[in-house]
């Protein structure tokens, strides 16, 4: 059984109902839909069609709405591509129209206002780079330092701009509300730079109801500095390392990657390690050995989630992709995870608490060899404390509620289980017959139950019980 969580994101090549079962059923665990492509429209019939798929074969899968955020590009291009060779002239502006080799278009207002000369501009996602020679009215005339091709509507930095931009825009109020009316479970926050822009976000979720959780990506060097914050104000944390990669030098990221996954794991909640993972299984059928390398050190370095982006949105081989994540990140969980110490996990009395009983449960569970760890809870927050100590028997998330079942798709582990609501019955036989019916669980085995009895506060974990089913 694989522990390892895995997110598709799903575009033309993958979003009609036989194509999505294929998916689910290579193992994905939440599908990403990306508000940067796309319209609202079509994103919101495609969480419903995942919603149904996923019903139909009986499983809880996570729906995550990626807002585009203030992301930079560049406009349209003639002929869908341009040649932009080194030493060569070539002009910024803000606003539309068709570019060619010459000049192009960018969605950043006032561009000439946040550049000077000498400055370097990254287009095509970072391939090309330009130096700023002048600014000519709202114009930038730049040199380019290193050729490339450039197609439409490209990603586009400018490092001294991007403090500028204002973070939430136009096209995220729409996925915004979109992802709402839609009850998804994740909405992604691209290139978010402070807490604030998470919480600024909060703000504008629905004070009742389902509420989706909050899942910043890293990806900018602002976010780097302000990661204690960031983690401390988010719901999930991506490692975005596509643009990571581009806001500051590739090779610091991997480095990057163990730290963000750590200061996560140590705040007890779930990140994703995201882009590239199979990238070259977009036109192959198998990956290369770089790859297959790089998904088990994202597993050994105790990411929650694994994410697919080109790989399943626009790719030939989707469900084999899926398939491929999930064997591969389940023979690196045969390696043995480095446990997080409770004592390591800062935070109040109460959380103090919880920790070190999810502890001891976790301790109790494997010296007992029991077959589950059976974790109901009203806010999923028992389940993420429990997985944060990567129990080597498997984990059940129980909960009455599709929304904390939906937020528990993604945290490592953790097997989502829904019950009925019952206040007849005690919750403990409704969390054992739950785990019998999902078959982790038989007659006459010893089952851990790790739960808060401390009354309708939620958030609590100060129990835990040893029981045979
Ligand atoms: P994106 O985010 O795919 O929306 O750009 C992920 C990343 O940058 O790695
Ligand atoms: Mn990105």
């Amino acid at each position: 059984m694989r522990r390892t969580k895995i997110v598709a994101t799903i575009g033309p090549a993958t979003a009609t109902p036989a194509t999505l079962r294929q998916l689910l059923e290579a193992g994905v665990d939440v599908v990403r839909l990306n508000a940067a492509h796309s319209d609202m429209a079509t994103h919101a019939n495609n969480a419903r069609l995942v919603r149904e798929v996923a019903s139909d074969l009986g499983r809880n899968v996570g729906v995550l709405v990626d807002m585009p955020g203030p992301k930079i590009r560049s406009g349209v291009v003639a002929n869908d591509e341009v040649e932009l060779e080194s030493g060569q002239e070539f002009v910024l502006s803000s606003g539309d129209g068709i570019g060619d080799a010459r000049h192009v278009a960018t969605t950043l207002p006032d561009m000439a206002k946040w550049t000077r000369r000498d400055d370097e501009v990254y287009l095509a996602d970072g391939a090309i780079v330009l130096r700023v020679l002048e600014t000519l009215g709202s114009d930038v005339r730049t040199e380019v330092v290193r050729g490339g091709t450039l197609r439409s509507r490209k990603g586009m930095h400018l490092p001294r701009a991007e403090a500028h931009v204002e973070p939430f825009t136009a096209r995220d109020a729409l996925a915004l509300e979109m992802a709402i009316a839609a009850k998804v479970d994740f909405l992604g926050l691209s290139f978010v730079r402070r807490a604030e822009d998470v919480e600024r976000v909060r703000a504008r979720l629905p004070k009742r109801g389902m509420r989706p959780a909050l899942v910043p990506k890293i990806e900018t060097a602002a976010a780097v500095d302000n990661l204690a914050g960031i983690i401390a104000a988010a719901d999930a944390v991506m490692v975005a390392r596509g643009d990571l990669g581009i806001q500051m030098p590739a090779r610091r990221v991997p480095l990057l990657q163990k730290e963000i996954i750590r200061a996560c794991n140590l705040a007890g909640i779930p990140v994703i390690t995201a882009t590239q993972m199979l990238e070259s299984m977009t036109r192959s059928p198998l990956p290369t050995r770089a790859e297959v390398n790089d998904v088990a050190n994202a597993v050994l370095d105790g990411t929650d989630a694994l994410m697919l982006s080109e790989e399943t949105a626009v790719g030939l081989f989707p469900s084999a992709t899926v398939r491929m994540m999930s064997e591969v990140a389940e023979a690196a969980e045969g390696w043995p995870h480095d446990r997080v110490h409770p004592a390591a996990i800062a935070g109040a009395d109460a959380d103090r608490v919880a920790w070190a009983v999810a502890h001891a449960a976790v301790q109790a569970a494997e010296d007992l060899r029991v077959a589950a760890i059976l974790c109901p809870t009203r806010s999923g927050k028992t389940a993420h404390r429990v997985a944060a100590f990567r129990p080597t028997v498997p984990i059940a998330g129980i909960s009455t509620s599709p929304q904390v079942l939906g937020s528990l798709a993604l945290v490592w582990g953790v097997l989502p289980l829904l019950v009925p609501e019952n206040r007849e019955e005690e919750p403990l036989r409704l969390a054992l017959a739950a785990a019998r019916k999902a078959g982790i669980v038989r007659d006459g085995d010893l089952v851990a139950v790790v739960f808060g009895a401390t009354g309708p506060r939620t958030g609590s974990t100060d129990c835990v019980r040893i029981v045979r089913a």
